[in-house]
Formats: C-alpha cells, structure tokens, sequence
C-alpha cells in the first residue's frame, strides 16, 4: 500500500484516539526509517523510548523468529524457561529479587499499585491504601494509572476515578511531607519525568523522599518504564541517585520492541502476593521473554549503556550551543538520551518541519522538544539530526 492508502483506510477503521501525522513507516533498521516510497527518516523518537537499540537489532529478529517457530505461548499455570531466564537478569542487574511480567508500562503500575496496597494493608491495616505521586507525572492510560497520573487532562470525562490518590509538586520534598498521612501506603515517581516534558529529579529531593518513606514505613515505586533500561546512561534511573526503591516497573524498552512490562520488588514485599492475588494471561509468555532476554543481554554486554551516556552527553551540549543562539529556546535538561528543550513557543510545528526534512523528533506537554534516539545511535547521527534542526529552527 501506499502512504496515503494507509492513512485513508487507517483513518476510516481505527478509533481516533491518536493525534498522528502524515507518516506510515513500513520498514526499520537501526535507527532509520522509511515510508512506502522508500522516503527515509532518521528517528529521534524510537517508538518514544522503545527501540533503545534501534529497528530491528538483529539479536532480537533472531530470538523471536526462533521463539516464535518454537514455542509461543503457554499458560502461567506451568513454568516458562525464558521467563524465569529474564527475571534473573533484572534481579540481578537491580535492587529488588522478584519479577512479575505483563505487557504494558500501566499494566506494570497497576501490578505495583495492586502489590504496594495489599502490602501494607496486611502489614499496617485496612486503611492505609492512599498513594501520593508527583505533578506533571505519567503513568498510563488504565483508570487506575490516569488516577495516579499528576495530569488533570488524562482523567477529564473518565470519572469516577478509584479513590486513594493525590498529588503533590515534583521536587518539592516539603510538599510531599504535609501530604503523606496515616492513610498513605506508597508514593510513586519517575525519578526522570518523560511525558511531562523532561524532568530530572534533584538527588536531594530522591533521598530525602527515601527517607521519609523509611521513617515512616511507605514504599519507593520508582516509575522506570521511559528512564530505566539504559536510557539515561545507566541500567535504572535510581542508580545515578543511590536511592533504592522498593518496587520498579519497566516496560517500553524491555522487549527491543516486542510488548512486555515488568514489576520487580524485593523480597519482603513481594511476598504480599500470593498465588491468585495477581495474574495476566499473556504476562511473561515465552515469545516476549525470549525478545526481552535477547535484547537485554544486548543493551548489558555489547556496550549500549555506555554509548548512551557518551553520546547523550554530547548531544545535550549540542542542543544547549542551539539554546544559546536561539532566544526562543528556555531550557535544555534531561539524562543520558532522555533530552527536552523547553520552548517559549508551541513545538508542534518545529516537530512537524523536521518530519518534512526526514528527521522525527516529539513534543511532550505543549512546548518541550522530547529526544528519545536508539541508544546506539553515533555521534554522526546527532549531528545529522542537529543540522536539521538548526536549519528548521532558523526559520522560526
Ligand atoms: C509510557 C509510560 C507508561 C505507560 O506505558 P504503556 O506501555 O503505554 O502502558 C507508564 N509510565 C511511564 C513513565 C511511561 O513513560
């Protein structure tokens, strides 16, 4: 089919529930993409955090066609090699000693929702279940997740929302004191905010927030879906930090592409589960384990992590040389390959003229440029995407 056949049959059949743009990739590799007439674009986005390690990493296209020809899918109710293969990877490459998969970053939150309230109801009694999280946070779409989500504009019309939620200021450590009470079990936070433009916790604001939840026996969920797998220069986000979590949820890059969540936590609180307390029919079946193992022995052993933090750093000086000749550009901030620039103007339409020039790049809450590249891209293709850039930016 062709572009505009794609988009005429999409926009007839599918629910509108995307703002899309005149693109329909139909092939990958690495971090390049092309449409149906063989236009190619450099992608800055990566599935928004998805591809780390480009299209298509044959690693991961030989682990599943194996897989895939092998075994696909089995039932919980027997155990999975390559589940349990992938679980002690991420046990071992993190704080926490048990892993729960599922297939989505919400489904992971919920799980960890789900897992630090009956946690601390057996521990603590029935009405400690409230769980504070931050302003400008996201994470997800189901009516649990938009709830915990800091963003009025997810949650308008999808009322009434589950109770025992609340909100207080990123990086505002007083703020999350008067708010915590006799009634809170958790707080939850991405230690980088990804959807709500790009905002790095402060290594003060992450360690007293551990200690408040140590004196006062709440549990750290550390919302890693975006910033974890490598994606801001090391494995996890925390890392940089030294502030351990209690409960991690991952997804996006878990997979090199193909669905898969997980909700990792130590071993006190993951005990809370028992046997028919939590449950997903396609959570950790063999084909999304093996692509998650397979990539993620990729992002550990060949480098990747390291690329990252070399390459993140050279581009976020790039951008902020860009800041310093363009009066319009307020803020460059961000970790390893998690960058934003903060506009004083929309950034739709600068998003939309690089698109044209062949490199695609995100705008996340209104006026933030988002940069989620492959985390293997070179510094070549940084400066490919930053001469785009510029020349869009110079017409502005
Ligand atoms: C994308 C994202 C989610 C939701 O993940 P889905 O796979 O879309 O359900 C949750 N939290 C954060 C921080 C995210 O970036």
């Amino acid at each position: 089919m062709k572009t505009g056949e794609i988009i005429q049959l999409s926009d007839k059949y599918v629910m509108h529930t995307y703002g899309r743009t005149g693109l329909a990739p139909v092939r990958g590799e690495g971090v390049r993409l092309w449409d149906a007439e063989g236009r190619e674009y450099l992608d800055f986005v990566a599935g928004i955090a998805v591809n780390s390690l480009g299209h298509c990493h044959p690693a991961v296209v030989r682990a599943v066609q194996e897989q895939a020809a092998r075994l696909m899918h089995v039932s919980n109710l027997y155990y999975i090699e390559s589940q349990a293969r992938l679980a002690e990877l991420l046990v071992q490459n993190s704080c926490c000693d048990r892993a729960f998969f599922c297939n989505s970053g919400a489904e992971a939150n919920e799980g960890a929702i789900k897992l630090a309230r009956k946690y601390a109801k057996q521990k603590y009694g029935p009405e400690r279940y409230e769980i504070i999280t931050a302003e400008k946070s996201f994470h997800g779409r189901t009516l649990a997740t938009i709830t915990a989500t800091g963003q009025a504009k997810y949650r308008q019309g999808f009322e009434p929302l589950p109770a025992g939620f609340k909100y207080v200021p990123f990086n505002d450590l007083d703020a999350l004191r008067r708010a915590a009470g006799p009634q809170t079990c958790a707080v939850m936070l991405e230690p980088v905010q990804g959807e709500g433009g790009v905002n790095v916790a402060t290594p003060e604001y992450l360690a007293g927030v551990r200690e408040l939840c140590d004196r006062n026996g709440l549990l750290l969920i550390f919302d890693e879906v975006q910033c974890g797998l490598g994606r801001t220069g090391k494995f996890l986000a925390y890392q940089h930090y030294g502030v351990e979590p209690d409960i991690i949820t991952l997804a996006k890059a878990l997979g090199g592409g193909f669905p898969i969540g997980a909700m990792l936590a130590g071993e006190e609180v993951a005990a809370a589960f028992k046997p028919g307390d939590h449950a997903s029919t396609f959570g950790g079946n063999p084909l999304a384990c093996a692509a998650g193992l397979a990539a993620m022995r990729v992002l550990l052993e060949e480098g990747v992590v390291q690329n990252c933090a070399r390459v993140g750093e050279y581009f976020k000086e790039k951008l902020t040389a860009l800041k310093n000749k363009y009066s319009f550009i307020k803020e460059v901030r961000g970790l390893g390959l998690l960058l934003g620039m903060e506009l004083a103007v929309e950034g739709g339409g600068i998003v939309d003229r690089c698109r044209e020039q062949g490199l695609l790049i995100n705008c996340a809450g209104g006026n933030v440029l988002r940069f989620t590249p492959p985390l293997v891209i070179t510094m070549e293709d940084v400066d490919r995407a930053l001469e785009i850039m510029d020349g869009v930016l110079s017409t502005m």
